[in-house]
């Protein structure tokens, strides 16, 4: 298993594998720009390169670019659909720096247009898209606040099938499906089957690790660190430990420092006697 957490480009890239190593991550997620929309940090080549070989070194893979979460592919107002495909385009051309890294985004909201014109939205956009060789697109579970879509792993499957693209998957952010309500501090298993049944387990690339501020099917989407939540610690190792899942990246988006990173990394390698703060 490759664990990691969700870091700050702020500095740029290589400062942010140079963070990775420090904190003992062996994967890592970063946005590609501000996630609320507006500037940020522009591309250097020299810096990507940096970050890549500070990467190779240290044997870090799998890190994650995630999209804003300005961006609204389910829009009813067809010029936000337009601008959220040419900012996931412009995305995708610069990951073309970075081989093997996946692009998350959410599906967005439909805002009154009803699920299924969203998610044919989302599948259109996704057509359009054209991902280097080497870049995998997600699709991300989501809580179901308001007109979100994928909540339900059905509309996840179904969007991936209107879009046509087999090459694309799924990143299953915990916090995310607890909120949306599929239990798995007790049904862990059960839920696994049903996303199989409406995705296909070999599409589910990556795991956001986080534990929920809020009970099953509350539809918050309101992340807290690992054993700080309703989840709870006992359920997230079970996720960490899974037979089907423990191959893939796990990627920590808890409200936490660098050194609460670092504790909570190596709380999933399973080496909890070296935390401090006993988790
Ligand atoms: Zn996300
Ligand atoms: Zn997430």
């Amino acid at each position: 298993m490759r664990a990691g957490c969700h870091l700050s480009r702020a500095d740029g890239f290589e400062k942010m594998a140079q963070t990775a190593v420090k904190i003992g991550a062996e994967t890592f997620q970063f946005f590609s720009g501000n996630p609320r929309g507006g500037r940020s940090r522009p591309w250097q080549r020299e810096d990507v390169d940096a970050m890549m070989s500070i990467c190779r070194e240290n044997g870090i893979g799998q890190m994650v670019c995630h999209a804003p979460y300005i961006l609204n592919p389910a829009s009813d107002d067809p010029e936000k659909r337009q601008y959220a495909r040419e900012a996931m385009q412009s995305d995708l051309d610069r990951l073309r720096q970075m081989p093997g890294v996946f692009y998350n985004f959410h599906p967005g909201c439909h805002r009154g247009q009803g699920n299924e014109t969203g998610m044919e939205q989302v599948a259109e956009l996704l057509r359009s898209l054209n991902p280097g060789e080497d870049t995998v697109v997600l699709l991300e579970t989501m809580a179901g606040k308001g007109s979100e879509l994928g909540a339900a792993f059905e509309e996840l499957g179904r969007i991936l099938d209107l879009a046509g693209r087999p090459e694309m998957g799924v990143c299953l952010d915990t916090c995310h499906v607890w909120d949306a309500g599929y239990d798995i501090v007790h049904s862990l298993d059960r839920v696994l089957e049903d996303f199989d049944r409406a995705v296909g387990l070999s599409r589910l690339r990556v795991i956001h690790m986080n534990d929920s501020m809020s009970p099953l099917g509350s539809h918050r989407d309101r992340h807290a660190r690992i054993g700080e939540g309703m989840i709870d610690r006992e359920a997230l190792r079970r996720v960490c430990d899974h037979p089907l899942l423990r191959d893939r990246p796990m990627i920590l988006e808890t409200p936490s420092t660098l050194e609460g990173y670092a504790e909570e990394i190596r709380w999933m390698k399973g080496k909890a006697d070296e935390c401090i703060l006993g988790l």
